[in-house]
């Protein structure tokens, strides 16, 4: 390292040659200090410079000179060349803000009194009336006495920093003015006025813009003292040509409108609206040019980035705020329209805080309890008209539902205004803000009480399903009988048309033959009075059969059952339905060993054997095989119950053919009466249908099997009779009436003098004694005397309040071993005992052959 040396030279002494002392003095460090402070002023300087410092000054105090460095002179408005030689201090002040004045001057006062640190901020007017601001750094240096001697000083340009606080206070005021505020425009009125003084203009405002018109709509702008507003509507044209970059987004800042390309032509025009200088910014939404801030100066001015920022970020919050209060606004509609739909649908609607709290229903919800909107807000009046079972389950689920946000989803019962309880489907969700966060719950109340009772009916019902059936198909089926009924009806009209007209034919046989018969005997000719004789009887046997017919269809003909062996009974007519089938028709008869006897009217099963091997023939008019089986069956519960039957043994006696066969249908109808499919005048209709009447009038039922083209098989089922089988009755050709032993005595009671006559007749002809009476009460004086009864022969229909059944109860109080015969027509079935008659009790059917009625009495007399 070089090293520097201060060399002085001195002579020593006062000898020749003189003496020259040489001192070499290392100067080194001081020669460094000294080129130090020469750069470390040269760096200050150029530190100043570069930080924005204005520049250095000096104070002489005691002669009052502050010498300044050439910026800094400019900047305070003093000329440089008088800054350089030194002025008064005051000189310097004419450059400072007035408003901070008083407090620079205060500030040098007191570094002068103490002799400390200086520091002061203020504003600096320029000479374009830009304002600067400038930080100044000084210290008072004081004499040994306490008087100051200098006070130098640095000044620094802080305007920048002093405009980023100014932004920063004035979106920090800009924040505060706009909190409360509602109007859009009333924001972008406050935000125009703090942008304004931030920026120290002279017009800053909003505007609406139209593209295709190239206007620009302004409601209200913030002005500087003296300014004219520009509020309306102005064309860009009229101004210049910079709308072509506001279209395109691009911010127009013009310093001078004078120089500027866009404007100059038009530069005074916007002199005249105070833009010397101006900012346009366009404001973009959804890539859309739909509005611009601006700010207008009316001197020129440079716009730095700094201003440009400032008018961005207090664009960007003024469109926050407008687009919160938008929001507002349409969450407000919203909710409004909510509020709307709420009243306007049939469910009841409600609205909870995220605590639970209810603090809104909408008129349905009032209407159903009959409280006044506001009675219901909270919880506990709600939770008072649930159904007390209710409550529990639906504050669980709502605490639950609360706590973790999931839709609430519960029936209960809610007591409606009457004090009814009525179930409901309540849902409620959450509704949530854009942070997630719950802000309420709406809640729906549907009526589910109607639904919820036929759901439970349907339950019930499907639980009585069966019974349900059976209920209806009985009722159906009831339909079904009325239907058959009336056609019955209908039916047994046209029959009886019929049968009055077949009646009234053999009646005229009948009256016809006696009347021809009484005018022969009267003439003696006793050659043709068999003839007539037979002829009446033919004619009144025919009409018998009909009435029975009748009878037996209406299943109230007289039945007279007897222990029965119906396998003796088959082979009794075995030949005759050998006759009656013809030789095409091979007959064969399976006769069940050891068949149980039956208590049955022999005669009109014989007849209803007949009538089956009948329409068997008919069903084989070519010929085949009929086969009559007869079987011991045991019928079960179930089928019992099926037919219609007690369970139990029967007797079955079963005609079965090779023939047709039957249809389904045909099966349907064949025991209708009436029912027939054979050709007119061969079929009646009638035939099994008397069979189904008889064999339920015996306890029994009929059953048919047929497969069409196969054969077809009817059986008669009987019950069985424990007991012996009498001996079948056959009828047969009654020849020579059997004679009574002397004495015996008959009383024949009838109210039927024709009738009583001719049965006195026939008992007087067969040697019997006979009395007879006209009416119970005479015919019981008889029965209770001491006269000798063998047997009592009476009608059951008498006159004079006793029947003859009643009678011949009487009667067996003091005769107890009494017989009796009824004679009877079907009307008085039911009262003889619906063929179940006591000991000693017969019954015979009127009309009868007078010999039948003779054997009757002999066997009866002969069998006590
Ligand atoms: P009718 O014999 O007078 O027609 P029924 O009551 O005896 O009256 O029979 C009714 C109907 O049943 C008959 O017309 C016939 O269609 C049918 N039917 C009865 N028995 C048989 C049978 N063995 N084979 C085929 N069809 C029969
Ligand atoms: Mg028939």
């Amino acid at each position: 390292m070089d090293r520097w040396f201060d060399v002085h030279a001195f002579p020593v002494g006062s000898g020749t040659p003189r003496l020259v002392a040489v001192l070499f003095t290392d100067v080194s460090a001081y020669r460094r200090a000294a080129i130090a402070t020469q750069e470390s002023e040269e760096r200050l300087n150029q530190a100043l410079a570069a930080g924005n410092g204005i520049g250095t000054w000096d104070w002489d105090i005691p002669n009052d000179r502050v010498k300044a460095n050439e910026r800094f002179s400019r900047l305070y408005g003093v000329p440089e060349e008088l800054g350089r030689k030194g002025a008064p201090l005051e000189r310097f002040f004419g450059g400072i803000h007035p408003d901070d004045l008083p407090a620079t001057r205060a500030a040098i006062a007191d570094a002068l009194e103490t002799g400390g640190d200086f520091s002061a901020e203020y504003r600096l007017v320029q000479p374009g009336g830009a304002i600067r601001w400038v930080a100044a750094q000084g210290r008072c240096r004081l004499a040994s006495d306490g008087t100051p001697l200098r006070f130098p000083g640095v000044s620094f340009d802080i305007t920048e920093r002093k405009q980023a606080d100014l932004r920063q206070s004035a979106l920090l005021q800009l924040s505060d003015a706009i909190r409360d505020l509602t109007d859009p425009d009333e924001i972008a009125y406050a935000a125009s006025a703090i942008l304004g003084a931030a920026l120290q203009v002279s017009r800053v405002g909003y505007g609406v813009i139209d593209k295709t018109r190239e206007t620009i709509r302004v409601e209200r702008d913030w002005n500087a003292p003296g300014i004219v507003t520009l509020a309306g509507t102005l064309k860009f044209r009229d101004y210049g040509s910079y709308i072509e970059d506001l279209k395109a987004g691009r911010t127009v800042a013009i310093a001078d409108v004078a120089h500027d390309p866009r404007t100059a032509d038009l530069a005074d025009a916007l002199r005249g609206i105070s833009a010397a200088s101006f900012v346009n910014m366009p404001l973009v939404e959804q890539d859309n040019f739909v509005a611009l801030i601006y700010a207008n100066h009316a001197a020129p001015r440079v716009w730095s980035d700094d201003d440009q920022l400032l008018m961005r970020e207090v664009a960007e919050r003024v469109r926050a705020a407008t687009e919160r209060l938008r929001a507002e606004g349409a969450r407000r509609a919203s909710e409004e329209q909510f509020r709307v739909f709420a009243e306007a649908v049939p469910n009841q609607i409600w609205a909870a805080r995220p605590d639970g709290y209810l603090y809104w229903f909408n008129q349905q919800v009032y209407a159903y309890n009959g409280l006044a909107p506001g009675e219901l807000d909270g919880v506990e009046v709600w939770g008072g008209l649930l159904h007390p079972d209710d409550v529990a389950l639906a504050a669980e689920r709502w605490s639950t539902s609360l706590a973790t946000g999931a839709p609430y989803s519960v029936e209960f019962r809610v007591r409606a205004a009457d004090g009814e309880y009525r179930w409901f489907l309540v849902r409620a969700e959450p509704v949530r803000g854009d942070d997630g966060t719950i802000l309420r719950w709406v809640g729906t109340n549907t009526d589910i009480d109607d639904s919820r009772r036929q759901t439970a009916q349907l339950a019930q019902w499907n639980e009585t399903l069966e019974e349900q059936v059976a209920e209806r198909t009985r009722e159906l089926m009831q339909a079904e009988e009325a239907l058959r009924q009336s056609q019955k009806m209908e039916a047994v009209g046209q029959l009886t048309g019929g049968i009055a007209h077949d009646f009234n034919n053999l009646l005229t046989g009948i009256t016809g033959s006696l009347e021809l018969l009484g005018i022969r005997i009267a003439q003696g000719r006793l050659n043709d009075v068999e003839r007539y004789s037979l002829a009446a009887q033919g004619a009144a046997k025919r009409a018998a059969a009909l009435t029975h017919r009748l009878l037996a269809f209406s299943r109230r003909q007289t039945l007279d059952p007897k222990p029965t062996d119906v396998n003796r009974l088959v082979g009794g007519i075995e030949d005759m339905v050998r006759r009656t089938v013809g030789p095409e028709v091979e007959v064969e008869v399976v006769a069940s060993v050891g068949l149980w006897a039956t208590l049955v009217d022999p005669h009109q099963l014989e007849n209803a054997l007949l009538n089956l091997c009948i329409n068997a023939r008919d069903a084989m008019p070519g010929g085949g095989r009929l086969t009559i089986e007869t079987a011991n069956r045991w019928i079960d519960a179930r089928t019992a119950r099926e037919r219609e039957l007690d369970a139990g043994q029967y007797v079955s006696l079963c005609v079965s053919d090779t023939g047709t066969g039957m249809t389904p249908e045909v099966i349907a109808k064949a025991f209708d009466p009436f029912f027939t499919t054979k050709p007119l005048g061969l079929g009646t209709g009638l035939g099994l249908s008397m069979i189904y009447g008889f064999a339920r009038q015996s306890g029994g039922h009929v059953r048919i099997y047929s497969e069409v083209g196969e054969g077809t098989n009817v059986c008669i089922y009987l019950p069985r009779h424990f007991g012996e089988a009498e001996d079948t009755e056959t009828v047969t050709e009654h020849t020579e009436a059997p004679r009574a032993n002397a004495g015996e005595t008959v009383l024949v009671v009838d109210d039927e003098p024709t009738v009583r006559m001719l049965v006195m007749e026939v008992l007087e002809e067969l040697g019997y004694a006979a009395i007879e009476a006209a009416d119970g009460a005479s015919g019981l004086k008889l029965l209770q005397s001491d006269i000798r009864i063998d047997l009592l022969v009476t009608d059951v229909g008498l006159p004079g309040g006793m029947n003859g059944r009643q009678m011949a109860d009487a009667a067996r109080v003091g005769r107890p071993d009494l017989k009796i015969l009824f004679i009877t027509g079907y009307a008085e079935n039911a009262v003889v005992g619906n063929g179940h008659l006591d000991p000693g009790m017969h019954v015979m059917t009127k009309p009868f052959a007078m010999e039948a009625l003779a054997t009757r009495i002999k066997d009866l007399i002969v069998a006590g």
